[in-house]
């Protein structure tokens, strides 16, 4: 184990590990990432690998079109297959004004080059035939979205860090992080310690417990989100189909199984990552509600992981003012997976440049002081 790096990254998901490897690719490999389980074991390894450009806002849709441009190319360059199909997206409307929030997101959504289209409930049936369309209202289409295996991104982004000389450390738990005179100077973990002048924290739900170790308050709240997946079909599924009314989300994987999951506005901010019977009937109503043939689908298997939630539904990014040498990579909602290759690529010019090729001065921690803050609407997976 080193004992010193230009880096430590603490979190082995997407977020630490997209850093790593972005900033290597670049040439600096003095990095040390730490993760106190396995690689992926946080949000990354539970979510549901669903990529989509259909947000409300423009930041969002900047991210997340960079980032399917960088999907795109990911199997090839990490010698991996990450399993990224693009199915597209169909979001479904229920309401007047639901459908014409889909009107105007599609709007910005095509001005920032994004192939989204707005349709009647009737079109949506050419895409799902499948689709109990009674009650809505309209629906919108991306066909460039889709879905990627998460496990299989973590497996490409290790391997290749190996290689790249970056040491990953997992099974190894951040104690602690000393300050002295304004200035980070070791990471204790429970391995031993490791003198840095820089940390980024990239430790997802456990952010605002990892600030804490340097004095910085995080408005970061965790949430339990559940998930599950029914047995194994034949292809009939393209899309990944969701709908902000319910907060309802669900795909078919590349294995034949129905993944999806549902949000629940009751459920409280807390680390519980059990799995209820609750979930599994209120998911499972909804879906039989669009698609009926699935009323005879058998559930194989759910489980549960955190959101991150930052009080606009944005991440924070970015250095904060009192440690400058502590960058921030975390508070990603439920959208983590989807924008990670474009913002890990901004974090490693941050820290190389000490610029960046898209401002992220408005995901700054200092936008809930100063009020700068704008809030995304469409936070479902
Ligand atoms: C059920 C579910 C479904 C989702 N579906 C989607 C989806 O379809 N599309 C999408 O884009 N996003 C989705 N998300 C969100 C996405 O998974 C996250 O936004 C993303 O994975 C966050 O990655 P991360 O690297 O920031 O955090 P994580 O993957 O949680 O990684 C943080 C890591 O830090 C480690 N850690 C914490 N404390 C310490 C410490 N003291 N020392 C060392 N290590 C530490 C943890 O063990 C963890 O592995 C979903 C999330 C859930 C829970």
């Amino acid at each position: 184990m080193k004992d010193r790096a230009e880096l430590v990254i603490i979190g082995g998901g997407v977020s630490g590990l997209g850093t790593a490897y972005q900033l290597a690719k670049r040439g600096f490999t003095d990095i040390v990432v730490i993760e106190r389980d396995y690689f992926g074991s946080g949000a990354t390894g539970r979510c549901g690998g669903g990529i989509r450009q259909q947000f409300s806002e423009e930041y969002n849709i900047i991210l997340a079109r960079e980032s399917v441009r960088m999907f795109e190319k990911m199997s090839d360059e990490l010698g991996q297959d990450i399993g990224f199909r693009q199915g597209g997206y169909l979001i479904l409307a229920h309401t007047e004004k639901e459908a014409e929030d889909l009107r105007r997101n599609v709007r910005l959504q095509n001005s920032l080059d994004v192939p989204s289209m707005y349709m009647e409930p009737e079109e949506a049936l050419e895409i799902v035939p499948e689709l109990n369309i009674e009650g809505l209202s309209a629906a919108a289409y991306c066909p460039t979205d889709g879905v990627a295996q998460p496990f299989l991104v973590i497996k490409g982004y290790v391997d290749n860090l190996r290689k790249m000389g970056v040491e990953l450390m997992d099974h190894t738990e951040v104690l602690d992080i000393k300050v002295e005179n304004g200035e980070i100077r070791k990471v204790i973990t429970d391995k031993g310690d490791i003198e840095t002048r820089m940390v980024l924290n990239a430790a997802g739900a456990w952010s605002r417990n990892i600030a804490k170790m340097v004095g910085v308050e995080l408005p970061n709240k965790p949430y339990r989100h559940e998930i599950m997946a029914t047995e194994h079909m034949k292809p009939w599924l393209k899309p990944m189909v969701i709908s902000f009314h319910n907060g309802v989300y669900f795909s078919q994987s590349h294995d034949g199984e129905i993944v999806g999951g549902i949000g629940d506005p009751n459920e409280p901010s807390s680390y519980n990552i059990k799995s209820s019977l609750e979930f599994l009937e209120r998911f499972t109503s909804v879906v039989v509600r669009y698609i009926p043939i699935m009323r005879k689908v058998k559930v194989m298997r759910q489980w549960a992981g955190l959101y991150d939630v930052t009080p606009d539904a944005r991440p924070i990014l970015g250095p904060v003012d009192e440690l400058p040498g502590f960058i921030q990579a975390h508070g990603y909602s439920g959208h983590g997976f989807m924008i990670h290759p474009m913002v890990t690529k901004l974090l490693a010019e941050y820290i190389i440049d000490g610029k960046t090729s898209i401002d992220i001065e408005p995901l700054n921690l200092r936008r809930y002081t100063s009020g700068e803050t704008i809030q995304e609407k469409n936070v479902v997976g």
